[in-house]
């Protein structure tokens, strides 16, 4: 049996996507619902990234293409192609969308500020919008998953490796599998994996009721839904202080309630729910994807490789990691979900874009300081 530690979307994802391999598998998370930690808080919009090409533009972009159409045939009542409208963030921004355009391999409309304005926002110079592009209910798609596959309540405290396989052990028990996943977002610290450089960044969301009528999603330095059943998503992470709290003091919506009044009228939004959490990232931003190296061995047998020295990579066996999808969990977990399963089944080999390894040898050599 695979037992899948976190319940958020990439664990759902792996979960689901090794299934369909055939395998047994088990959710296991701290808490009894999925989607508690930062999925839980993410708009979930799944929309293109922006820029002048580059591989993780490629890859976020190969990673929407699969992801929209996923969302579409799989979770038709929880995705809502709406199309979403990427304004520039400030005037610099502006000047860079005509060397943007290019880059942009789905389909897409250059909208002018009249059109953007009859969708609601003032003020802004239009921009590129994505009809494919849309939000997903992040709950929802979770607590589907979870809800078909079993979701084990357990927080997890150790992981002890043995003969063919992993005991993961909670403070009531333990489980034995006989391959392990772990998907346990910004908490990384059940193993050493700081080779991967896995960071929390902060974000929070509110949901607000409203009368106005947003007919597509927008997104800036912040995103902004269309309307639901009267309510609006309003939605970003950007805050890098390790406490948060201190930060927002109470209000973690309040710079953003500011943003989206600079765009539109907001009179009429009235909270009706808030939700905060962290994504993590990786420290390429890459996603990490593959299997997990034995940093202790390495280093004892091959001491030398913190000189620039040889030595061999060697992994902890039956162990994967799917983690690191940063500020687009939703639109590169299905992708990332279903590479890990064809190589943990088929023996596929990883992209080396989103293989860990490429983390290892710069990270060792700054171990000698
Ligand atoms: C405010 C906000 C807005 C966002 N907006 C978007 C967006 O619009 N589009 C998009 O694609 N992405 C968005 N993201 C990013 C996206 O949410 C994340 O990339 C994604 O949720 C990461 O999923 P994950 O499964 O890796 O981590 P998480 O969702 O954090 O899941 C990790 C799980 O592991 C469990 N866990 C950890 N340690 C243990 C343990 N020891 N024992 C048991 N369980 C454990 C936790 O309880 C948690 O449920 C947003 C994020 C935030 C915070």
């Amino acid at each position: 049996m695979t037992v899948i530690v976190g319940a958020g979307v990439a664990g759902c994802m792996a979960a689901l996507f090794l299934k369909e391999e055939g395998e047994e598998v088990l959710l296991v998370d701290r808490s009894g619902v999925p989607a508690s930690g930062g999925s839980g808080a993410a708009g979930a919009f799944i929309s293109p990234r922006i820029g002048k090409g580059g591989p993780l533009q490629e890859l976020t972009n190969e990673a929407f293409a699969y992801a929209q159409a996923f969302y579409r045939e799989r979770f038709p009542e929880a995705f809502h192609t709406t199309g979403v409208l990427r304004i520039p963030k400030d005037d610099r921004d502006e000047g860079r969308f005509d060397l943007y355009e290019p880059y942009n391999h789905r389909p897409y409309e250059r909208w002018d500020a009249a059109r953007a304005e009859a969708a609601g926002y003032r003020g802004v110079p239009g921009g590129f919008f994505f009809p494919e592009a849309g939000d997903a209910d992040a709950q929802i798609v979770c607590r589907t998953i979870a809800e078909d596959l079993g979701l084990k309540q357990m927080e997890v405290k150790r992981l002890e490796p043995f003969d063919g396989g992993w005991r993961i052990v909670g403070e009531n028990g333990l489980i034995e599998a006989s391959r392990l996943v772990l998907a346990t977002g910004h908490e990384s610290d059940l193993l050493d994996l700081r080779y991967m450089g896995i960071k929390g960044l902060w974000g929070s969301r509110g949901d607000y009721a409203t009368a106005r009528h947003f007919p597509v999603s927008m997104h800036r330095d912040f995103s902004l839904s269309s309307t639901r059943e009267g309510r609006v998503k309003l939605g970003a992470t950007h805050v890098k202080d390790p406490a948060p709290c201190r930060v927002c003091d109470g209000r973690p919506l309040a710079a953003l309630e500011a943003k989206a009044a600079s765009l539109t009228d907001t009179s009429d939004f009235r909270l009706v729910e808030t939700f905060c959490g962290m994504r993590s990232g990786s420290r390429d931003f890459f996603p990490l994807v593959g299997p997990i190296l034995d940093v202790k061995r390495i280093l004892r047998e091959y001491p030398e490789m913190v000189r620039g020295g040889r030595g061999e990579l060697l992994y902890l066996p039956h162990l994967y990691i799917l983690n690191g999808l940063g500020g687009r969990g939703f639109v590169f977990a299905p992708l990332m979900a279903k590479y890990l399963a064809a190589h943990i089944v088929h023996d596929e080999r990883l992209d080396p874009r989103i293989h860990p390894d490429r983390l290892f040898l710069k990270w060792v050599r700054r171990q000698r300081h």
